[in-house]
């Protein structure tokens, strides 16, 4: 190296938000690069600190020299650094962390993988070999079988000569055949994945399709592919990605977190094979160790995975495709809280590539962003076999108020329509968005309900388990205990969970085939595979489940989809409660009649004339965008005002409320700082001009309790800034973080920083 770096300037995994220079000695100077780990003193402690670049001596009285370098190549691109730093300074949030959350567990731990991707023995015969003695009839037969094929799995080859593992060996000892071990790529069935080739696109497709990859190596686009379910999106998906990597460009697929490997990574794989490498929560880390390095070296040439795949180790994207961009779990909610599909448009624009965010139900933002100009809208309004869209029907709850039992959820037409659907053999499904047997167990004593102590929470029945559950803390009880309150033995089970509808399911068709799909039955390793299988196969006709149903799994099967209670979100102290609601009705109700049949869904409801149930039932996003977009802005919501929460808690209720209201009026003072009449900012005449602008200011909302005010001995509080304009609203997050390092920490109460929170509760 020529100009051997002395000092280097490193970023360490601490809630800090200062990096740090260290001198490095004479005999590591060659081995430095930014994206290495180093092992450095701190304190005295000893940590992993990832280098940034060159440092600066200036003004250190006294550096420490680094202790040793842990790697011969970067675990990360340095061309990834700008992005770190970004999301550091946007989320507030200390870049060492930003890095350790970055990278998979196996790398940031020196783990050696553990596991490869599973490969198997494959045979081809070596064109024009000769012959020279006459071959034994069993090898014979293995020429045959791999020339008429040009080439098989040797797996597959003993199907037909049972000894084949033996005669490949021999043959090609001879040099006849080629043994090779190929990566093979199953689906979570266990069936090998099919290689598959482009479909014919339609004119819709065609012209998505075009319109992306003309915008390819022009600089940053987006693009919003609304498409209804079932009208082609992943197709388009994978053309464009094909183009791209023609180009020699890197393609990033994201994916919702679910249970399972999706309908979208397992056609990637069948079309892109090799090249393609997959990163999400159900890998081991080793096998997350394997993908990441196949990544890093250039190996894999689109990647596809879960939120966490925003960090991926790609150095030339093109293209950056968020499938289903709507999906809320693309927004973290512990440790490091950041959107995933927000920063695939930062690290698109930072790249200079084209983003495609697809969804049949888009996020009220993105429609925002196309309308403003700043994203382009693709459609996709036909279904691709042109099957119907079902036909969705209401049904008013309020009537059935008189009705006892199951039959006040359970309501008439949702009954004909199940026996009709059940009749002519084909498969229902209801949906209910809350787990458990009765969700408000009330003592018929005294009326109070049954409450976690942990928690400001009720506790819900689990009748098969035998317990009352904290679905918030994970706190359980014996369900034969009485009332705390009065002694009771009378708790009536009262609310209506998915376990409540399966008993109910079951005495109303007795011989229906019954399965539940929630967290409490897929806990059990393999369970959720084992239902998807006896939905595939038809071994069940009836199954009832939650939000988990509606993502990602395509059941060709169901004709029936009911919905038993349509308003459960709708009432959440959430401006989100709406869009969330409308999302997973229209997702729900998408799955019925995917295959060659029609499909019919029955939506109960307690307000049919709730304009987001009637959107729903009508599939009509433009009517519901309408309607909440005016709603956002006369309350100044997202996307009219840029939001960030500060979340605190601590176990102890007095010292908890005081930290809130201390930071509530440093957060005041800050305020009054920035947009008095002495204000001045970095932006100079902008600034003085928004401070004599009020709705332009900084807004302060709270301390105010949460609407979850305990959770697991937590007492919770909140602050809400909100604003319309992001650089005042930054800044004054900014000084409040960094100048007050003091005021804002506490050894009891924890602050943690939400820039545009989703979970206000
Ligand atoms: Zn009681
Ligand atoms: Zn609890």
């Amino acid at each position: 190296m020529e100009n051997p770096v002395t000092y280097i300037e490193v970023a360490v995994p601490l809630p800090v938000f200062n990096t740090y220079t260290y001198a490095v000695p004479e005999s590591m100077r060659a081995l430095i690069a930014p994206g290495l780990q180093v092992l450095v003193p701190f304190g005295r402690r000893k940590l992993i600190g990832y280098i940034l670049g060159p440092g600066s001596a200036d003004g250190i009285p006294k550096i420490r020299e680094i202790i040793d370098v842990l790697d011969e190549s970067a675990v990360f691109p340095a061309a990834m650094l700008p992005f770190f730093q970004w999301m550091a300074a946007y989320y507030l949030h200390p870049i060492g962390e930003v890095i350790c959350e970055a990278l998979p567990g196996g790398i940031s731990k020196k783990k050696k993988a553990v596991t490869g991707p599973k490969t198997e023995r494959y045979a081809a015969p070596i064109p024009d070999a000769v012959v020279a003695a006459p071959l034994t009839e069993a090898r014979q037969a293995v020429m045959d079988a791999l020339t008429s094929g040009g080439g098989m799995a040797v797996r597959e080859l003993a199907k037909i000569v049972p000894s084949a593992h033996r005669q490949v060996q021999a043959l090609a000892d001879k040099g006849l055949v080629v043994v090779s071990d190929r990566p093979v790529y199953r689906d979570p069935f266990g069936d090998p994945v099919p290689p598959d080739v482009p479909h014919k696109l339609n004119p819709e497709q065609y012209r998505a399709v075009s319109t992306v990859v003309g915008a390819m190596g022009a600089g940053f686009a987006v693009f919003l592919l609304a498409g209804v379910t079932g009208s082609g999106k992943t197709e388009v998906y994978m053309q464009a990605a094909a183009e791209a990597v023609r180009r020699d460009t890197a393609v990033l697929v994201l994916v919702p977190e679910i249970a399972l490997v999706s309908e979208t990574e397992r056609r990637f794989r069948a079309r892109f094979g090799d090249d393609v490498a997959v990163l999400h929560s159900g890998l081991s880390a080793g096998e997350r160790y394997d993908q990441w390095v196949r990544i890093r070296c250039g190996q894999s040439r689109v990647v596809i995975g879960a939120r966490s795949a925003i960090f991926a180790p790609l150095t030339d994207i093109g293209l950056i495709i968020v499938d289903e961009e709507h999906d809320t779990s693309y927004k973290q909610e512990s440790r490091f809280r950041y959107n995933a599909r927000d920063m695939a448009v930062v690290r698109a624009r930072q790249a200079g590539a084209v983003v495609l965010l697809g969804s049949a139900t888009p996020s009220v933002q993105s429609v925002y962003n196309v309308l403003s100009g700043k994203f382009c809208e693709l459609n996709l309004k036909r279904r691709i076999h042109r099957q119907a869209m079902p036909e969705i029907h209401i049904e008013d709850l309020r009537k059935q108020k008189e009705s006892r039992g199951i039959w006040r959820f359970i309501t008439p037409a949702l009954h004909l329509a199940m026996k009709e659907t059940l009749e002519r053999g084909e498969q229902v499904l209801l949906f209910l968005n809350r787990r458990g047997y009765a969700t408000w167990p009330v003592c018929a004593g005294c009326g109070q309900a049954v409450k976690c102590r942990h928690c400001d929470v009720t506790l819900i029945l689990h009748q098969g388990a035998g317990v009352y559950k904290c679905h918030q803390c994970g706190y359980a009880i014996k369900s034969n205990v009485a009332c705390a309150t009065c002694g009771s033995n009378a708790i009536k089970r009262l609310g209506m969970g998915t376990e409540k509808i399966e008993h109910a399911v079951k005495a109303l068709f007795p011989e229906a085939r019954v399965a539940r799909m929630d967290r409490d039955t897929v806990a059990r390793k393999g369970a959720l595979l084992e239902i998807l299988k006896g939905l595939r196969h038809r071994e069940i006709d009836v199954l009832i489940g939650t939000q988990m149903v509606a993502k990602g799994h395509d059941f060709p099967g169901i004709t029936l989809v009911g919905i038993i209670c349509a308003d459960l979100s709708l009432s959440f102290p959430d401006f989100r409660a709406g869009e969330l609601t409308f999302q997973v009705l229209a997702q729900v109700a998408g799955r019925a009649g995917r295959g060659d049949r029609p499909g019919r869904v029955v939506l109960q409801t307690y307000n049919p004339e709730h304009f987001t149930i009637a959107a729903a039932r009508d599939q009509d996003f433009m009517t519901f965008y309408r309607q909440e977009i005016g709603f956002r802005q006369t309350f100044q919501y997202p996307p009219f005002a840029r939001m960030i929460q500060l979340k605190i808690s601590g176990r102890d209720p007095e010292k908890t409320r005081e930290f809130a209201e201390n930071v509530g009026a440093l957060c005041r003072k800050l305020q009054g700082r920035a947009t008095g009449p002495h204000g001045t900012g970095p932006l100079g005449n902008k600034t003085a001009l928004a401070g004599s602008d009020l709705s332009e200011q900084v807004e302060i909302l709270g301390p105010i309790e949460a609407p979850l005010s305990r959770i697991a001995g937590q007492y919770r509080w909140q602050i809400l800034l909100k604003s319309t304009r992001s650089d005042q609203l930054h800044r004054l997050a900014r000084q409040l973080i960094f100048d007050n390092g003091a005021a804002i920490s506490s050894r009891h109460v924890s602050l943690a920083v939400d820039v545009d929170p989703f979970f206000m509760m």
